[in-house]
């Protein structure tokens, strides 16, 4: 049976992954912090919890020392820091860096061994339009373009191996990611869209069509919005600060 490990697992796109997987047949580890959401899950789906905190190297270590799966999903990620720079706490910054970053290339570089070493493995990291186009957001644009071009040198990197790379950008996705980046209400910030946003299990179904594409085929980038959002000028774009 193949396998996956999902992080962010306990809620939003993580937790469709999580259940798209293994509806389709995967052996699925679910690797979050909150214990409680991701023993419902495993109720639920029949997927194997992992409680870690991705910010924490030595922990994510030893939660993976024994895993070798055939497809890992770096899913776990948050805005802190969202409404600008000069608004966020040096705790902002470190938290979205090291969740969004530093732990994607920890965790890729802990596990990416083992699918070189089979000639075979599939890495699917959770980009987004922020990483593609400015959206007034220094620290969460910035994490998000480092995930572009890592995704994008990672697949030279690995050229030859086998082991496939996919980066998926999504549009506004409707999920606790507004409520875990804008917890307070802020001044010109519309949490609600204006707009049919995506649903989680929209970025599931691009992620399992990557995954599940002949090995030859590797699904390098997948960009997916809301029909209603577009970049470059007028309208919605991600956010709707309703400042511009
Ligand atoms: P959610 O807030 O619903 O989910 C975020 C997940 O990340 C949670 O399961 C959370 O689990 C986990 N997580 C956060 N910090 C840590 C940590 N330190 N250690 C382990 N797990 C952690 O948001 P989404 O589902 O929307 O976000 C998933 C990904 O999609 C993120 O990378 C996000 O940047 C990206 N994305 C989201 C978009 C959107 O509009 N929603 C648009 C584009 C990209 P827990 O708190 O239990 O640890």
């Amino acid at each position: 049976m193949p396998s996956a490990l999902v992080t962010g697992a306990s809620s939003g796109i993580g937790a469709s992954v999580v259940r798209s997987l293994v509806g389709a047949g995967f052996d699925a580890h679910a690797m979050a912090r909150r214990a409680d959401r991701l023993k419902a899950l495993a109720a639920e789906t029949g997927c194997i919890p992992v409680v870690a905190d991705v910010r924490d190297t030595a922990a994510l270590e030893s939660a993976v020392t024994d895993l070798a799966p055939d497809v890992l999903v770096n899913n776990a990620g948050l805005g802190a820091g969202l409404t600008g720079l000069v608004r966020a706490s040096a705790e902002d910054v470190a938290s979205t860096i090291e969740t969004n970053v530093t732990a994607l290339l920890q965790l890729t570089r802990m596990i990416v061994p083992s699918m070189i070493a089979r000639g075979s493995g599939h890495v699917v990291n959770l980009g987004s339009v922020a990483g593609l186009y400015p959206i007034n957001s220094a620290v969460y644009g910035g994490s998000k373009g480092a995930v572009h071009l890592i995704s994008q040198n990672l697949r030279l990197e690995l050229r030859g191996t086998g082991v496939r790379v996919t980066e998926i950008n999504p549009g506004r996705v409707t999920t606790e990611f507004f409520d875990v980046a804008v917890p307070e209400p802020v001044e010109g910030i519309d949490k609600a869209p204006p707009i049919q946003a995506l649903t989680a299990d929209d970025i599931a179904a691009a992620i399992l069509y990557a995954v599940q594409a002949p090995a030859h085929v590797n699904v390098s980038m997948v960009e997916i919005q809301p029909t209603e959002q577009a970049f470059g000028g007028g309208g919605f774009d991600l956010i709707n600060w309703g400042t511009r």
